[in-house]
């Protein structure tokens, strides 16, 4: 079984620093539910791995995030892909769980859920602590620009060897060409 994990905000769909606390102010970034297809298409199934403090810090609530995420399903289906799943850590960043990432928490229950070793799933996302929660699971980070990866790059603390594109859809082709080499 061939598996790619995204990070959801700044990846999928245009962050915000206020948080996406409704469907309305969820909207995808362009060409990036066309990548989720263009993976399908290529065999991989896609699940989504996203930190959602605003649960935790009460600014929105658990039906709320899943009519968010009901909306993202949907404009995937229209764009003719499919999300398989959504893990998510709905606590808040003071809170000791093991799911936030850095913590590689979410990796681990996507891994137990697909019976998959990580070791050849890439893990897209868009802030440093993707990238650390994919290695501390053993899974392949990638980083975009998109979202908070300028700011992620600028930062100086990206490990060298993680390789960048502009967004999901560039990640993705990257993707699909390795797995289907000319
Ligand atoms: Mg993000
Ligand atoms: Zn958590």
């Amino acid at each position: 079984m061939k598996l790619v994990i995204l990070d959801r905000d700044g990846v999928i769909n245009f962050d915000s620093d206020q948080f996406i606390k409704n469907p309305r102010e969820w909207n995808p970034i362009p060409g990036s539910l066309e990548a989720i297809a263009q993976l399908n298409q290529a065999g991989f199934r896609v699940v989504v791995a996203t930190n959602q403090s605003g649960v935790g810090r009460g600014l929105f609530d658990m039906s709320t995030l899943n009519a968010i995420h009901a909306k993202m399903h949907k404009l995937a289906v229209l764009a003719g892909g499919r999300i398989d799943a959504v893990f998510l850590c709905p606590h808040a960043a003071d809170s000791r769980c093991a799911c936030r990432k850095p913590k590689a928490g979410l990796f681990i229950d996507i891994a137990a859920r697909f019976h998959i070793d990580l070791s050849n799933v890439y893990a897209i996302g868009d802030a440093l602590r993707d990238v650390q929660a994919a290695m501390a699971a053993g899974a392949r980070p990638l980083l975009v620009k998109t979202g908070k990866g300028m700011r992620t790059i600028e930062g100086g603390q990206l490990p060298v060897e993680v390789p960048v594109y502009e967004n999901l859809a560039q990640a993705a082709l990257a993707i699909i060409s390795e797995a289907n080499p000319a």
